[in-house]
């Protein structure tokens, strides 16, 4: 029998917690039928945290998230907390968790289910079969750079500023994840900047090089710039198989991918810091969608998504890749056999809620691991 594994769940806000339940059952499903067994503990964080502690998140919940083997969070915010000060927004209670667990690298797996390729604005032959990772660099960059700010000059117009700076750690240390990933999966890795406009991304094309000679010259690697990729993108998506880029282009060009695959319920996604001294990595799963306030506590909610994300971090987290292979098939029979939520619903599918999606699942497990 596998270890215990020390879960932290923060269900959040909205539609958080009914899609976190879904997952609650899956994991009482491999602790009988797998003989996997975690140990979960849960905490607030977002509005609920503002509501019962008094903070988006609390010292109490991030010393646990520090302290977990993987932390699962549903989804944060709403439209109750949206008059609170900027500082208490349920939103920095997720950044907070990225910044203090030092969550470099986030991936964004936008992978087409043969039952879904209609939902994709794209066309069928374009997306089915897709699977590609974009690794996106997630604390640098850009969108933390200094000097910031906006000031007003002499003449009374004003004056914004960010600056793009990347390091050569920081660069290898998000290149190594793409890599290391890469040859779990095709052994393909095409980073993506603007090396023929911006020095950082110079720097970074010449770091990523380097470090691909001395450590993974076994992996198949090419550069591609940021504008070309955005077209190649919805051109030719299935020609990637891993994409690393910084954090603003990794911003837009994960959201790119992940229309390719039809909707927002469908997507999960983990980030990643580095290995401790006892190699334990710090690993924060979540689905890409937020607390969808419009359908919250009416049953609506698509689990998939969350779902998705725990078989991120069976396979990450804990290498259990025959039980990610299983969730994941699990919900490819699932939608094959037409079960629909509302956000993925077509003509001939059946309309069912969240923990009906739950129950075909959990079958759909079942009849695979019998
Ligand atoms: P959203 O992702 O919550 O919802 C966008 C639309 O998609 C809505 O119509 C919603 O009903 C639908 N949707 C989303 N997830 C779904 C699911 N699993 N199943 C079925 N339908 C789904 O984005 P929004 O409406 O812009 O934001 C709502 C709140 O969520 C805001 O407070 C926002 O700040 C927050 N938010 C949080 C996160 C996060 O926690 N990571 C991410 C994005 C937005």
């Amino acid at each position: 029998m596998a270890s215990n594994k020390k879960l932290l769940f923060l269900p959040g806000d909205g539609i958080g917690p009914e899609v976190m339940g879904e997952v609650r059952r899956v994991i009482d499903w491999m602790d009988k039928r797998r003989a996997v067994t975690f140990d979960v503990e849960e905490r607030l964080v977002g509005g609920a945290a503002i509501d019962a502690e008094g903070a988006p998140v609390s010292d109490a919940t991030v010393d646990k998230a520090m302290a977990a083997d993987a932390v699962l969070l549903g989804a944060v915010g709403g439209p109750k907390w949206d008059e609170v000060p900027f500082e208490l927004k349920p939103e920095r209670g997720l950044l907070r968790l990225r910044k203090d667990m030092e969550l470099f690298a986030n991936l964004r797996p936008a992978l087409c289910f043969d039952a879904l390729v209609d939902a994709s604005s794209l066309k069928a032959e374009v997306v089915s079969g897709l699977d590609i990772m974009i690794v996106r660099e997630l604390t640098g960059g850009v969108y933390f750079g200094e000097p910031r700010g906006i000031e007003t000059l002499p003449d009374g117009t004003r004056r914004g500023v960010n600056t793009q700076v990347y390091t050569t750690p920081e660069i290898q240390r998000v290149a190594r994840v793409a890599f290391d990933l890469a040859r779990k999966r095709q052994n393909r890795v095409c980073s993506v900047e603007k090396s023929n406009v911006m020095e950082s991304g110079l720097l970074w094309r010449e770091e990523v090089t380097k470090l691909h000679a001395a450590e993974y010259p076994e992996v198949e690697f090419s550069h591609m710039l940021a504008d070309n990729c955005a077209m190649q993108l919805v051109r030719a998506p299935k020609q990637f198989d891993v994409i690393v880029t910084d954090n603003l282009f990794g911003d837009m060009l994960s959201d790119a991918a992940a229309m390719a695959t039809g909707s927002l319920g469908m997507l999960p996604s983990a980030s990643l810091g580095a290995a401790d001294a006892s190699g334990r990595i710090p690993a924060l799963y979540e689905p890409v969608h937020g607390s969808a306030p419009d359908i919250a506590g009416q049953g609506k909610a698509n689990p998939l998504a969350t779902l998705l994300s725990f078989a991120m971090m069976l396979r990450y987290s804990f290498d259990l890749a025959e039980d990610a292979d299983l969730i994941e098939k699990g919900v490819e029979a699932v939608l094959a056999a037409g079960h629909r939520t509302g956000d993925i619903a077509g003509p001939g599918s059946t309309l069912v809620s969240t923990s009906q999606m739950g129950d075909a699942l959990l079958a759909a497990l079942e009849s695979r691991a019998a």
